[in-house]
Formats: C-alpha cells, structure tokens, sequence
C-alpha cells in the first residue's frame, strides 16, 4: 500500500455472474465490484467488502452503469483457419443439387483443402482473423483453432502458424490443436493406413517439435479414421506429450468417447451417438463433453446428443461454435447458447457454464472461466437485464465491452 492503492483498477456498479459453485444461481453477485492488478483479478465480489471507497483501492475505478459483468467466453472448438468458403456449395444444394454432383463438381472438405493449400499465410490470416474479430466482439477472449485443411505437413504447420499468429495480432488467447486425421487428403486416395503412418511418424514428431499445437484431435467415424486408426494418432500425441480430443460419435457409435476417455482426452465432441458406457467411461477419465449445435443444426440433424445423461453421470458439458465452412459457419457464441437452450434443452445457466468454466476445461486451461481472485482478468460487459438473456436472443449481441489480461479490449 505504502499511501498508494492497492489495485490497477476497480469496477463497480456492476452485476457479477461469477459462476462459482455453490451459492446463488449463476454465482451472482448484484452490486458486485471486480479489481484487477496486472493480468490478474485480485478481487470479485460485493462492492461492501471493498476494504476501503473505491478511489482509495484503485488507481483507476470504472463505473458499469449496473451492466452485467461474466467471465470472458472460451470457443473451445473451431475450425477457423481456412481458405474460401462453401457459400457456392450451400446455394447449389438448395437448388437441388445432390451430395453427389457437388462432390464430382470437386466440392466438400476438398474444395477446403484445396483453397487452403493455394492460401498464403497472409491471406489465411486475414480471412480467418475478421471471423475471430466477429466472435471477439461477441465477448470471446480464449479460442481454440484446430488444423485440418491442409493434410500435409508444410501445409499443417502453416494453419498451426497462422493461428499462433491470430494470437499475436489480436487480444485474445489463442490454443491450437493438430487435426491432421481430419480427413484422407486427395493424394492419399486408397492409401488411408500410409496417410495415418505419415500423420504418426512425421507430422505430429515435427508439429511437437516446432511447438505448433497444443493439443492432437481426430475425427473417428465411418467416412473418416477408425477406433484403431484414431489410436495409433493418440499413442503418437502421447509420445510427444500432446494432450488429446476427439471428434466422436458424431454420425454413429463408433467407441470414440470411451477411447478417449481411455487416453484421458481433455475433451470428447459432438456426441450425438455416444453410448451409455462411452458416458461412463468420460465421467471416469473427467473428460468433457463438448456439444456442437450449430453443425446440428445446420446439418438438420434430429438425434440429440444426451444431456440429462451426462448431467446425471457427472461429465461437463462445454458449448463450441465448431465454426468451419463445411458443418457450421458460426460466428457467434451467443448464438450457440441459444441453439444449446433450444435444439438440446440446455437449462440457461448449464449453456452459460459451457462457454466459461467447461470449455475452460476441455482446454486444459484452469486459469480462467470465473470471476474470481487469482484468475486470469478475462471477462465481458453485457447490455442485459439477466444472465439468461445471454441464451434467450436469437442473433443481436449486446456485448458493451471486453476486458483481457486487465485491459479494455478497444472496440472492433
Ligand atoms: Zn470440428
């Protein structure tokens, strides 16, 4: 103190979702005050448990005017990263052309490899960076990007970079994952275990070792790599210290939850098909569970992943934008918390959870996701009369303003 105060800053007049567990819903504190020295909070709480009038306790106090302060959103599973976009695609299938004569027409995920492999690194940056400016301004101060267009090492380790660099650019966290065993590339046609054997021995070894990612994530499924293949990409991950997620059970039940529970994965995603013992087997490993509405909705698919189920065995639930050109070109997380409400019957304060402290989790992250002392200085102001109005608009983004590592985000 020594006559000077004792925090950077102090806002006040403000209403905190701090979702801390086990008081009022939603951790509320109304007349709430949050001080930050630094990167970090130093104090989340009633405003008369200050230890001293704000002026004296901050060098810089902010009124918030009673808006509502929560922790920073955490998007902890894009794909943001890419070249072109599947507009043209979309437009065709609703004229009436079939899955078929796109892909002969050399649309999908090729037409996403190929764009991206033909990006610079520029271009895939300044793409990808005015989407992540679209979800920042939504409240977002910690994504996760995941590789998996370009299906080569050179072109692999230029998405992981481009991510890293978004990271740099803008304020805002940025955790990246490997998803080489996204897809079999063109070239590979046929030759599905080489890709998985090139995916194994070099990419993921030199990903590790130029410390591109973060994480290693694979997409098992029938039209993609199977419960063995997806295997032999965790036991790589694993020899080169990379934690692990999985696209699983996303089309059928293929025994992806309980694999990755297995590998102790950070997160399982999507769901809709996981089983009963895939539930379990999570609950056991505290793997999260990370539901993806808008690929389901955008996909119109109709089997809903089992909420109450992982609720009653324990497993968090964490909400993504999964934002990608194919599956869910989503650019607003509030959007996907009313998709979660509404397509899974979500409860408002379980969707909040799962853009906050889960989808912390489901990256490894326990620095942040709270309103509280000790945490990262990561949260959002909101032009909101309640926390659940957050879940309730349909589009719209009443976001007021964003505050990461301690300072003011400056307006998009
Ligand atoms: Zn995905």
């Amino acid at each position: 103190m020594n006559g000077s105060t004792r925090w950077d800053t102090l806002w006040v007049n403000a209403r905190l979702v701090t979702m801390r567990i086990g008081g009022a819903p939603y951790g509320v504190i109304e007349d709430g005050a949050v001080a930050v020295t630094g990167e970090r909070i130093e104090f989340a709480g009633p405003r008369g448990e200050l230890p001293s009038p704000p002026a004296q306790c901050a060098a810089r106090v902010i009124d918030c005017e009673g808006r509502w302060i929560t922790p920073g959103l955490i998007d902890c599973h894009t794909h943001l990263v890419f070249g072109g976009d599947r507009a043209a695609e979309f437009e065709l299938r609703l004229n009436g052309a079939t899955y078929e004569d796109i892909a002969r027409a050399g649309g999908g995920i090729r037409s996403t490899v190929r764009a991206t492999r033909a990006a610079t690194e520029d271009e895939l940056a300044a793409s990808a960076a005015r989407r992540l400016q679209t979800l920042m301004a939504q409240g977002v101060t910690t994504i996760e990007i995941k590789s998996g267009y370009g299906l080569d090492l050179a072109n692999e380790a230029k998405m992981l970079r481009v991510a890293r660099r978004l990271g740099e650019m803008l304020p805002v966290d940025v955790r990246t994952t490997f998803l080489g065993a996204h897809a079999v590339p063109p070239e590979y046609e046929g030759r599905q275990p080489e890709y998985v054997k090139l995916v194994c021995e070099e990419m993921i070894p030199a990903i590790a070792g130029q410390g591109l990612a973060d994480a290693v994530d694979a997409f098992c499924e029938k039209i993609a790599f199977t419960p063995a293949e997806t295997e032999s990409v965790f036991a790589a991950a694993r020899r080169h210290g990379l934690p692990v997620k999985l696209h699983a059970e996303q089309l059928s039940d293929q025994g992806g939850a309980a694999l990755a529970a297995r590998h102790r994965a950070l997160s399982a995603d999507h769901l809709e098909y996981v089983s009963d013992e895939g539930i379990a087997a999570m609950a056991e490993a505290g793997t999260v569970a990370v539901l993806l509405p808008g690929a389901f909705y955008f996909l119109r698919e109709t089997k809903l992943p089992p909420v109450d189920k992982f609720q009653r065995a324990g497993v968090p639930i964490a909400i993504a934008s999964d934002c990608n050109p194919g599956s869910s070109p989503a650019l607003s997380l509030p959007l996907m918390l009313n998709m979660a409400c509404t397509l899974f019957r979500l409860p408002p304060e379980r969707a909040l959870a799962g853009v906050t402290h889960h989808a912390a989790r489901a990256l490894g992250l326990p620095d942040r996701g709270r309103l509280e002392p000790g945490l990262r200085a990561d949260f959002a102001l909101w032009d909101i009369s309640r926390p659940a109005d957050l879940c309730y608009w349909i589009g719209g983004a009443p976001c007021h303003s964003v505050v990461k590592d301690g300072r003011e985000r400056p307006r998009q």
